[in-house]
């Protein structure tokens, strides 16, 4: 412990083994007392002195604090030549002050800093100027350490050098510190760019701060400046994802498909997406006291859209020949009810002539007749019942809650082969919102297949130019509306109620058509207490308009 007191510091002593900064101190003042003693009376080192003399408390003071400054000072001339150390400069480099006395600040390089650096120095000192800078040094012991270093010339009365204060403290650690922060850096960098999927980091105000080279051919691919951008408002469509960090409601999220229209037209891409928010803390002084963190969201988007595309194909695969086996059914049954619903026809004037017979007597000949009319009736019946039974029982399927638009997606692809070779364009514009309804799948693909099978054969006829096959869906008066409209010859107002007659067709004799197709698509939305209609002011071909209500409703 020590202090100053008149002028003079007092001191306790020092732990360090060092002799007690009073003694030190008495020494220097010693010294100088004895330089001035010598000097000749023009000499401006000695005026110094002496004006300082005649403030000996301030000098003291600024003795002291150099004594004890945690940081290694020396004082040289100006070739560098050591004048001074204080204790700390042997804390720092292993030389006692009195060792290094009279030597060059040289001692202290470990030569590998280069020429250049020495020459800067150098060069601002000649300047007059304060020099900062790093250097590799080397201890008394051999070990190296790396010095922040702040050298400054000290001027004397005619503005030329007199001495030179040098001021460094050891940075090793710092400088490993951070170097170690670096290279982490750069590994997760490297890491980050060579993934094969697109990361994007994004802070709270959903700017990107770090990117990767999956994520910037993103930005190509899509034709957006900001990819993640796009990703996020189609989270928040899809599953009503917040940009959110946790603390304010938001959540992480894994593997989460989205589907995104890029902007000039391309294909459709789909993104399986996860996210996962986190903190930093805030490195600005402001904050220093008080800290304050901030959230960041890795967001990691995969495209999937190949994967995507054959599961797809896959899927309407299984949906074709599941409608295959269906249709081949329908068909099936269309012909027995076809050849049963003629039957019945003859039949019926049979049973009709039999019971007139059996009103009108019982003579001989008549007889005869009415036993052949009865047993022709009993034949006709029993081939009736047996087309009966052998009618194919309707394929059976559960209800379960359906989107519209998927059923009309998977009803264009099942016909795109047809929709081009006729040379049709597809408008498809399906909402982006649609509530679901409960039905069968499959009932529902095949009845609206019918439906645009219809409005293919209706266009597709020699010298029609404009074959447009318009498709959307909506959501109006609480009802799921699908239209689908044709650009053929329409449907005349008389015949609107009869296309849905069984057997009814205004097809061409050859078409194979037998004419149950609407009949079975009224059926179909019927069992769906759904609604079919055709359009009447519609005058641009024809118009189908089918709704059904949301499930719950
Ligand atoms: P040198 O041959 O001594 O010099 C290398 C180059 O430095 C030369 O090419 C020359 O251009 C220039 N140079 C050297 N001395 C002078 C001079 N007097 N005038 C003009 N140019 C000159 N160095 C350290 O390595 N570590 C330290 O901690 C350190 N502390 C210093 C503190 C002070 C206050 C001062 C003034 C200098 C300090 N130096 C320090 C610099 C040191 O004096 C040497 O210049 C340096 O170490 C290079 O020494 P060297 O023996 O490798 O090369």
């Amino acid at each position: 412990m020590s202090e100053v007191t008149n002028g003079r510091p007092r001191s306790d002593g020092d732990a360090s083994g060092q002799p007690p900064t009073a003694v030190r101190v008495e020494a220097l003042r010693a010294a100088l007392a004895k330089a001035l003693e010598n000097a000749s009376s023009d000499d401006d080192f000695v005026n110094e002195i002496a004006a300082a003399q005649a403030f000996p408390s301030r000098i003291w003071l600024f003795l002291e604090a150099v004594e004890q400054a945690p940081i290694a000072i020396s004082i040289t001339d100006p070739q560098a030549r050591i004048l001074y150390a204080n204790p700390a400069f042997e804390g720092v480099t292993g030389y006692a002050p009195n060792e290094v006395l009279g030597l060059n600040e040289s001692i202290l390089s470990y030569k590998t800093t280069p020429r250049s650096v020495y020459e800067t120095l150098w060069k601002s000192l000649h300047e007059k100027k304060t020099w900062n800078g790093t250097l590799v040094n080397r201890r008394k012991d051999g070990s190296r350490y790396i010095a922040e270093l702040t050298i400054t010339p000290i001027l004397d009365a005619r503005g030329e050098t007199a001495y030179c204060l040098g001021m460094h403290r050891d940075v090793t650690a710092l400088h490993a510190l951070k170097q170690k922060v670096q290279n982490q850096k750069a590994l997760i960098e490297s890491v980050i760019d060579v993934a094969p999927i697109a990361i994007a980091l994004l802070d709270d105000q959903q700017q990107v701060v770090l990117e990767n080279h999956e994520y910037k051919k993103l930005t190509d691919d899509l034709g957006v400046t900001e990819p993640a951008l796009q990703v996020l408002a189609e989270l928040r469509n899809t599953i009503g994802l917040a940009f959110e960090p946790p603390k304010l409601g938001g959540r992480n999220f894994v593997d989460e498909e989205i589907c995104v229209h890029p902007a000039s037209g391309k294909a459709v891409r789909w993104f399986s997406c996860s996210g996962s928010w986190f903190e930093q803390q805030d490195a600005k002084a402001d904050s220093f006291f008080d800290p304050q963190a901030r959230a960041y969201l890795m967001l990691l988007i995969k495209d999937i859209t190949a994967a995507k595309r054959q599961r797809e194909l896959e899927r309407i695969g299984a949906i074709r020949a599941t409608m295959a086996e269906a249709e081949l059914v329908q068909s099936l049954r269309e012909t027995l009810s076809g050849a049963v619903y003629q039957l019945r026809g003859p039949l019926n004037m049979i049973r009709a002539a039999a019971n007139m017979l059996d009103r009108r007597g019982t003579q001989i000949d008549t007889a005869m007749l009415k036993n052949a009319l009865k047993e022709a009736l009993t034949a006709g019946e029993a081939a009736l019942g047996t087309f009966e039974a052998s009618m194919p029982e309707a394929p059976q399927e559960a209800t379960a809650p359906v989107n519209l638009n998927d059923i009309l997606r998977d009803v264009l692809m099942l016909l795109t082969e047809r929709l081009l070779a006729a040379g049709i364009t597809v408008a498809w514009q399906p909402t982006s919102r649609l509530s679901h309804f409960h039905g069968r799948a499959n009932m529902l693909r095949s009845m609206f297949k019918e439906i645009v099978e219809n409005a293919i054969e209706a266009m597709n006829e020699r010298g029609r130019n404009v074959r447009e096959l318009k498709v959307r869906t909506e959501e109006r008066d609480g009802r799921i509306v699908a239209v689908i409209e044709d650009t053929g010859p329409g449907i005349s107002q008389e015949l609107r109620h009869k296309v849905y007659e069984p057997f009814f067709t205004t097809k061409r004799p050859l078409s194979h058509s037998v004419g149950m197709g609407l009949a079975i698509a009224q059926d179909v939305v019927t069992r769906h207490e759904g609604t079919i209609d055709i359009d009447p002011d519609y005058t641009g071909g024809c118009r189908f308009i089918i709704g059904f209500s949301p499930s719950g409703s």
